[in-house]
């Protein structure tokens, strides 16, 4: 019980990117950029394994951006027609490529680290994917006309890809869906169905994971307007609870998200957010214990996963490594006093 594992990112060394930023530039290219990609990977996997992190990923160590990293192997978008588009509900602008003609996927978007993240570890291997409601709202359309169309149209490309991870040895295919809490309704409405169309028919276990931004200025002025309370999941959880797909990943530490929230997820695996990756001081894993505990009115232990707020990708490398290790240590200190009632 209470296995950790991580919301996805981590941060790149120099030699792979420019540290500390969001859309870092890569620091190599052409066969220099895949060998030193393939370094990370299993560097990353290494040290999670050290630290103790039971549920490990790749670190997504070789995409830049979470959502773009899928759509460069994708037919159908144009990357040089840039659309500036107010995104999440308009919190902020961001250059976003063009959908202009039928999406279609070129071939394997993300095989080659996903293979090399498996030939180097025997533990269980997460790894992740945009959810459809997410691409669509980073992306422009010029072809299909229609929102909802077009995410199940990518869908269906994330369950080509899904189901290929699948094969390849994944053990968790995750969906990173943020866009949720700024859409709920819609997210009613279609994204929870679109979401099940990106993991149908997968045998592996499923995951999808929301939140509420981190890292840029407009996240932090967004949130500041939400009052004490976060209430936002409570229109979305029910329809998760219901849904096929197994985890939920969300952010909790230092958060406004009420944990009471998390007892309309019946059910489900929940990965707590017991790690700030906004701050810039590691938690102590007493603080990560009590993080945890809060949560066990509502999630039996043997649903409950020690996680990360979300991803650490901007982060300090040594601080990004103290944190996980809080979360282990934190995780333990639980387990121990569970144990021993
Ligand atoms: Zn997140």
């Amino acid at each position: 019980m209470l296995e950790t594992t991580i919301a996805g990112s981590l941060p790149k060394p120099a030699w792979l990117a420019k540290p500390k930023v969001l859309w870092a530039p890569w620091a190599a290219e052409g066969a220099a950029l895949a060998e030193a990609k393939r370094d990370a990977t299993v560097l990353t996997l290494k040290e999670q394994e050290d630290i103790g992190i039971d549920i490990v990923s790749d670190g997504e160590m070789s995409r830049q951006h979470f959502v773009h990293g899928f759509l460069e192997n994708i037919a159908g978008i144009d990357f040089a027609m840039r659309v500036k588009m107010g995104i999440r509900n308009n919190r902020y602008e961001a250059d976003v490529p063009t959908v202009t003609a039928a999406l279609s996927r070129k071939g394997s978007v993300h095989r080659t680290e996903a293979a090399i993240a498996r030939a180097h570890t025997k533990r269980r291997l997460k790894f992740t994917l945009p959810g459809p409601m997410t691409i669509i709202d980073t992306i422009a359309d010029r072809f299909y006309g229609d929102r909802v169309k077009m995410a199940m149209r990518f869908a269906e490309l994330l369950n080509e890809e899904a189901r290929e991870l699948e094969d390849l040895g994944c053990d968790v295919i995750q969906f990173d869906e943020p866009a949720f809490n700024v859409y709920m309704d819609e997210a009613r409405e279609w994204g929870v169905a679109a979401l099940e169309r990106a993991a149908q028919g997968l045998t592996c276990a499923t995951a999808v994971h929301i939140c509420y931004g981190y890292g840029i200025k407009a996240n932090i002025d967004w949130k500041s307007s939400l009052g004490a309370e976060w209430t936002q999941y409570e229109k979305i959880f029910p329809a998760l609870a219901q849904s096929k797909i197994g985890q939920v990943s969300l952010e909790c530490i230092n958060s406004r998200v009420p944990v009471r929230l998390l007892g309309l997820l019946k059910g489900k695996d929940v990965l707590l957010g017991a790690i700030d990756v906004a701050n810039d001081q590691a938690e102590t894993p007493e603080r990560v214990a009590e993080v945890l505990k809060s949560a066990l009115p509502y999630v039996a232990p043997e649903k409950l996963f020690p996680c990360t707020n979300c991803g650490m990708a901007p982060m300090d490398r040594k601080l990004s490594r103290d944190k996980l290790k809080a979360l282990v240590a934190g995780a333990s200190l639980l387990r121990a006093e569970l144990q021993g009632k």
